[in-house]
């Protein structure tokens, strides 16, 4: 039976040690937080960041913009945060409306203050192996599997779903690391060999979005696994793995809720700190 990966306790302690960096400083840490019209998720984890910015001694500045905000207005309030000296960090809240055009929106971020790391200068630093803001589920996903003790050198890492803010940094930082990545996508299910890559997974992350999507006897013995996804099924939040029969298999599985979810907020004041450091 797996050991359940859990994020709180990790966060927790990272927590404190922020907390005592921030104190430290000579000016407190300033995020601000862009929100265009209304999203009930967005809503929660921007509830969430000001809870945990707070409990940090993060200055946590939300900026709520209408609903029918055009996309220069946006880029607009984007460019002035941009110069405020003030602002250390700048997020986005995702969301945005169909009518926005949320790479448009990222790219307008000046890279210094880009807590997310959504940035494209970003891609290029990881890329080139220089420090850089990472983004926030991949560092939350990097450190779950620190906290196993398992080395990632030479292990086979089977990724599923290579979106930006996910599968993409954690390949580069997986890599960085002399893993052997394989990553999987829709193509790889339409193909129908999603279940043959991950059997081989000595560990295994899957950020997709789908309920059920892996199966529990997919799992390799002894594996750790990653699950990123959060799914609403019947009022429970679920991941896209099928728990129950994945614990059966694995050495290390984290729950949902409570794995990578509550260290990616802790990710974030992380880069904001990072980030106030670098500024002049
Ligand atoms: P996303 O941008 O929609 O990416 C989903 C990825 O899954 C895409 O690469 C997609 O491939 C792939 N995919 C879709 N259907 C697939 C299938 N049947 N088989 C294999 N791959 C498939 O989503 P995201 O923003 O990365 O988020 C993924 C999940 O993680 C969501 O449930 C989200 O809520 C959750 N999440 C959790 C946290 C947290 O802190 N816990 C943070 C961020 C995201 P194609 O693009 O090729 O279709």
């Amino acid at each position: 039976m797996a050991k359940l990966l859990e994020g709180r306790p990790i966060a927790e302690r990272m927590k404190e040690g922020l907390k005592q960096q921030i104190a430290g400083l000579s000016c407190k840490p300033v995020l601000a937080s862009v929100m265009v019209g209304t999203n009930a998720g967005a809503s929660s984890y921007v509830k969430s960041q000001e809870k945990t910015a707070e409990s940090l001694g993060i200055e946590y500045r939300l900026t709520e913009l209408p609903q029918e905000t055009t996309e220069e207005q946006l880029v607009a309030c984007i460019e002035k945060l941009n110069s405020d000296k003030s602002v250390n960090g700048i997020i986005i809240q995702m969301p945005l409306p169909n009518h926005l055009d949320a790479k448009i929106a990222s790219c307008s971020i000046a890279p210094e203050k880009d807590v997310e790391g959504m940035n494209p200068a970003h891609v290029g630093q990881f890329l080139c192996a220089k420090t850089a803001l990472v983004p926030c589920t991949a560092a939350a996903v990097m450190e779950l599997i620190k906290e196993t003790g398992v080395h990632v050198y030479g292990k086979d890492v089977v990724i599923v779903g290579h979106s930006q803010i996910v599968g993409k940094p954690l390949t580069l930082l997986l890599l960085e690391k002399l893993a052997t990545v394989t990553v999987c996508h829709i193509g790889t299910s339409k193909a129908g060999k999603l279940a043959d890559h991950v059997r081989t997974a000595e560990i295994l992350i899957v950020a997709v979005g789908k309920a059920g999507l892996i199966k529990g006897e997919w799992i390799k013995e002894g594996a750790v696994v990653i699950d990123v996804g959060i799914n609403r099924v019947h009022d429970t939040i679920v991941g896209d793995v099928e728990f129950d029969a994945a614990a059966q298999r694995a050495a290390w599985i984290t729950p949902v809720p409570g794995g990578v979810g509550p260290l990616t907020v802790t990710m974030l004041m992380r880069n904001v700190l990072l980030s106030c450091k670098r500024q002049p």
